[in-house]
C-alpha cells in the first residue's frame, strides 16, 4: 500500500484514489501470478492438503506435505521411519537415501531419477527441499519400498506389511534427557550459535522419538534455564531411571579438530542389569558416528564431571559434533543433522534399554 500512495505523491483526488485502488488491485494479482506459494531454489512447489496415514493411524507431520507436479511430496523422514527406514541426508549435494534391511532408494533434490537397490528409472516429479525439511515423493518412494497407497479424498494411507517400528514396544523403562547447560550458562558460543540452543534442540527432538517407542522421559530442562549440575542426576537417581544421557557439543582451539565422543564414569556401581556405563557409552559412540558419519574420537572415562559421577544408573555424555569446526557447525545449525543426531541417541538408547 505505501508504495501505491508513493506513486501518487501521497495527495490525490477521489479518481486517482480508484485507480490508485485499480492498480493495488492488479499489482497484487499479478504478485499472485508470478509467485507462487512456494519456491525454494529452482523448485516450484504448492501446499498440499493430504492428509497423511500409516497402517491407518494418522501421522503428525512436522511440514505440511507439497505437490510437485500433481504428486503428492511428504517430510521423508517421519513418514518414511514409520516403514522402518533409515533416511540419510547429505546436504552438500542434496542426494537423499531412504534405506531398510533389502532396500535403498536413492533421490536427489530437484532431479527426478530415482534408483531403487541400483536400478534407475524416471519419476513424473522430483524431491525438493521445503525450509530445511527434505521432501520426497510419496508414491514412488513408498511403493519402492514395498508399501501401497489407499487414497480417499485428501487422505493417503500408507499400507505396508512387516517391518515398521511398532509404537510403544519400549513400555516401562525410563529414561533422563539432559540438555547441556541454558539459561546463564551458554555453553561453548560460536559465532550466533549457543552450545545450550543446540543441545536443547536435539534434546526435545530426542524426546519425541523415545516417547514414540513409549519410554517414560524427563527432560532435566526443557526451556533455556539453568539447571544446577547436581540437579541433573538428582533427577535421574529420582525417578530412578534406567539411564541418563546428556547432550553437549564440542569445541577446540584447533578448528580443524571435528568428530564425536562419548563421556562416561567408571565404576561398576553405575550398571543397570548387564549394562556399565562404559557399554553404555560404546553403543552411543557406534550410533552417532555411524549415523552422523562423524569421526570416532572413541569413549573417554571422566571422574570429574559431576552429572556422570552422581547418577546411580549407566549414565553418558554424548558429545555430538564440533562447533570450532566450520563444517561441523554448518551442520549442527541444520534442523536434519539435529534429528538425526537425536534418532541415532534413540537408536543408541533403545539398543542399551534392550541390554538390561
Ligand atoms: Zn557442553
Amino acid at each position: 500500500m505505501d508504495r501505491i500512495t508513493d506513486i501518487f505523491g501521497g495527495d490525490f483526488s477521489a479518481v486517482k484514489t480508484k485507480r490508485s485502488f485499480l492498480l493495488l488491485i492488479v499489482l497484487c494479482l499479478l504478485t499472485a501470478v508470478l509467485y507462487p506459494q512456494f519456491t525454494e531454489a529452482a523448485s516450484t512447489y504448492y501446499k498440499s492438503s493430504a492428509v497423511i496415514f500409516a497402517n491407518g493411524q494418522k501421522l503428525s507431520l512436522e511440514r505440511q506435505p507439497v505437490n510437485v507436479n500433481g504428486r503428492v511430496l511428504v517430510p521423508a523422514r517421519t513418514v518414511f521411519s514409520k516403514l522402518g527406514a533409515r533416511i540419510d541426508w547429505y546436504s552438500s549435494n542434496g542426494k537423499v537415501h531412504v534405506v531398510t534391511g533389502n532396500k535403498k532408494v536413492e533421490l536427489q533434490m530437484g532431479s527426478s531419477s530415482i534408483s531403487v537397490n541400483g536400478l534407475s528409472t524416471k519419476m513424473d516429479t522430483y524431491p525438493v527441499l521445503v525450509s530445511g525439511t527434505v521432501m520426497v515423493p510419496l508414491r514412488q518412494v513408498a511403493e519402492a519400498l514395498g508399501a501401497e497407497l489407499k487414497v480417499s479424498g485428501s487422505n493417503i494411507d500408507i499400507v505396508f506389511r512387516g517391518g515398521p517400528q511398532q509404537d510403544g514396544k519400549m513400555q516401562g523403562y525410563k529414561v533422563v534427557i539432559d540438555a547441556g547447560h541454558g539459561g546463564s550458562n551458554p555453553g561453548a558460543v560460536v559465532g550466533k550459535t549457543t552450545e545450550a540452543s543446540l543441545n536443547l534442540d536435539i534434546a526435545k527432538r530426542l524426546n519425541g522419538l523415545l516417547t514414540k517407542e513409549g519410554i517414560t522421559t524427563y527432560m532435566t530442562r526443557e526451556k533455556n534455564v539453568d539447571v544446577g549440575l547436581y540437579d541433573r542426576s538428582g533427577l535421574a537417581n529420582k525417578v530412578n531411571a534406567d539411564l541418563l544421557i546428556s547432550i553437549h557439543n564440542n569445541t577446540h582451539s584447533n578448528t580443524s579438530i571435528s568428530g564425536s565422543m562419548s563421556l562416561y564414569y567408571p565404576s561398576s556401581s553405575k550398571t543397570n542389569g548387564k549394562l556399565t556405563s562404559k557399554g553404555f557409552a560404546s553403543i552411543v559412540q557406534n550410533k552417532l558416528t555411524g549415523t552422523l558419519g562423524t569421526k570416532d574420537l572413541g569413549i573417554i572415562e571422566r571422574t570429574n564431571l559431576a552429572v556422570l559421577r552422581t547418577a546411580n544408573m549407566p549414565a553418558v555424555i554424548a558429545e555430538v559434533a564440533y562447533m570450532t569446526n566450520s563444517k561441523e557447525l554448518a551442520k549442527l545449525n541444520t534442523s536434519e543433522y539435529r534429528q538425526s543426531a537425536a534418532q541415532a541417541l534413540r537408536d543408541a538408547i533403545i539398543e542399551a534399554l534392550n541390554k538390561i
